[in-house]
C-alpha cells in the first residue's frame, strides 16, 4: 500500500498549494470553485444493511473557512480547551470513543448544534446532495458503490451548470472524499475516474480527479459524515431525528429535491413517500416519513 500512501500524500499537497494559490493570488483568472466533500453510510457488500449512501455537502470555496470555523465553535461550547475532537456522527450518536463517558444529554445537543450549522449555511453558500441505494441480488458491493457516486457526480454537474448560468460565470468542482473508508478502492477512483466519468455522461464542470483526505484532519468532511449517517438512520431505520433539520439544504428546485436521490432496486410495489420521492410527485411534498 505503500504508492499509493505516497501518491495520496502527494495529491493532497498539490492540492492544498492549488487552493492556497487560488485563494491568494486572483479570484478573477479562475472560475470560482465549489468543494464536494463526501462520506458514505452503510456497507455495500453486508447484507444486514438494505442501504448504501453516498452523501455530502458542496461548499462554495469562500465559505469553506467559515464552516470549519462554525464546528470548532460547536466544540469550544461543550468542551473548551481541549484538542480537537472529530465530531463522527455515529460515536457521538452511539456513545463510543471519546463519547463513551459523555453525557447522552450532551451528545444529543452536539449532534443538533451541527445539524444546526449546516441548517444556517444556506444556498448558495452550500448545499447538500445524497444517493441512496438500496440494495439487491443485482445491485450491491462495488456496483452499488459506482451507481451512488454516478448519481452524486450527475447532480452535482447539473447543479454547477444551473449555478453558472445563474450567475452568469462558469463553476467548477471538485471531489473531496473521507479516505478512511474508501481507502482500499482510491487507487482505481483515481486512475479511473475520467474514463468513469465519461461512461456516466460527460461531466462538464468537475476540474480535476477525486481528492481523498482524512475525516479527522477536515471538519468539512465530517459534515459530510453527518449527512451521510443522517440519510442513512433516515432509509435505514425510519429514525428522521436528524435530517429533519437540514432536509431544506438539499440542492431543490421548485420544491424538488433534486439533491436528494432514491434508488429502489427491489420489486416496486407501491409508490415511496420518501422526502425524495414524495417531492417529485408533488413537489413541496416532503412525505409522511418525516
Ligand atoms: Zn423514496
Amino acid at each position: 500500500m505503500e504508492p499509493y500512501t505516497s501518491l495520496c500524500n502527494w495529491q493532497r499537497s498539490l492540492f492544498w498549494s492549488a487552493r492556497h494559490f487560488v485563494s491568494s493570488v486572483a479570484f478573477s483568472f479562475v472560475p470560482p470553485m465549489y468543494l464536494l466533500y463526501l462520506d458514505e453510510s452503510g456497507n455495500e457488500s453486508d447484507p444486514k444493511d438494505r442501504h448504501f449512501i453516498l452523501a455530502g455537502i458542496a461548499i462554495f470555496e469562500r465559505v469553506t473557512f467559515f464552516l470549519a470555523k462554525y464546528l470548532d465553535e460547536v466544540q469550544t461550547r461543550h468542551f473548551p480547551g481541549v484538542q480537537p475532537i472529530p465530531f463522527h456522527a455515529s460515536h457521538i450518536r452511539t456513545g463510543m470513543d471519546f463519547w463513551r463517558k459523555v453525557d447522552p444529554k450532551v451528545r444529543a445537543t452536539v449532534l443538533e448544534d451541527i445539524g444546526g450549522v449546516i441548517k444556517r449555511a444556506k444556498y448558495p453558500g452550500a448545499v447538500l446532495f445524497a444517493a441512496v441505494v438500496e440494495k439487491s441480488n443485482k445491485v450491491f458491493g462495488e456496483k452499488a458503490v459506482e451507481f451512488a457516486t454516478e448519481s452524486v457526480c450527475r447532480r452535482f454537474d447539473t447543479f454547477l451548470l444551473n449555478r453558472g448560468s445563474e450567475v452568469k460565470e462558469k463553476q467548477r468542482g471538485l471531489l473531496i472524499f473521507s479516505e478512511g473508508r474508501f481507502h482500499q478502492r482510491a487507487r482505481v477512483w483515481v486512475t479511473g475516474f475520467r474514463e468513469l466519468g465519461t461512461r456516466w455522461g460527460s461531466l462538464k464542470t468537475l476540474s480535476d480527479i477525486p481528492y481523498f483526505a482524512s475525516m479527522r484532519d477536515t471538519r468539512l468532511l465530517q459534515i459530510a459524515d453527518y449527512v451521510a449517517y443522517a440519510a442513512f438512520q433516515l432509509y435505514e431505520k425510519k429514525d428522521p431525528t436528524l435530517i429533519r433539520p437540514i432536509l431544506r439544504q438539499f440542492n431543490e428546485q421548485n420544491g424538488t429535491l433534486h439533491g436528494l436521490i432514491h434508488y429502489r432496486t427491489t420489486p416496486i410495489t407501491s409508490p415511496c413517500d420518501c422526502p425524495a420521492c414524495a417531492s417529485r410527485n408533488t413537489p413541496s411534498n416532503f412525505g409522511s416519513w418525516l
